[in-house]
């Protein structure tokens, strides 16, 4: 299969749980969720398992930095602190699971570094990469 099917059904699959992150986001101009299809299943687990918590949580940004999943979010007013602290625990989670998934297919990964790029990536994204280093997939 190649990447190209992959991402589509990645995003086909978790397009609803994608949508609900999305509508957490408060400000306009940030209005998106800059990680690859790959990290998709790790978002949707993660918006899954937070909302049990605190249905009400807001996310501020989830973006890829230096190769890892970043989930910013903050909880509702009047959740509890261990509640806060289970969620916090959850998005420590998810973040450790993306360091071992490549960020354009979902395949398991690990963190690549070269001169133009830190990416979490499986073998196969990271020699596709490599040929085209200026046609990085987002
Ligand atoms: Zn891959």
């Amino acid at each position: 299969m190649s990447l190209k099917d992959k991402q589509h059904i990645l995003c086909t699959e978790y397009a609803a749980d994608v949508d609900n992150i999305r509508a957490r986001i408060d400000s306009s101009d940030e209005h998106e969720i800059f990680v690859g299809p790959g990290w998709y299943g790790i978002l949707a687990a993660t918006n899954y398992a937070l909302n049990v918590i605190d249905p009400d949580y807001k996310v501020t940004q989830v973006k890829e930095k230096l190769g890892g999943l970043r989930y910013y979010y903050s909880p509702s007013t009047g959740v509890s602190k261990h509640d806060q602290l289970q969620m916090r625990e959850i998005v420590e989670d998810a973040e450790r699971v993306a360091w071992q998934t490549c960020e354009e297919c979902g395949d398991s990964g690990r963190l690549h570094k070269n001169s133009w790029n830190v990416k979490t990536l499986c073998e196969e994204c990271l020699s596709r990469q490599s040929e085209h280093p200026e046609k990085e997939v987002h």
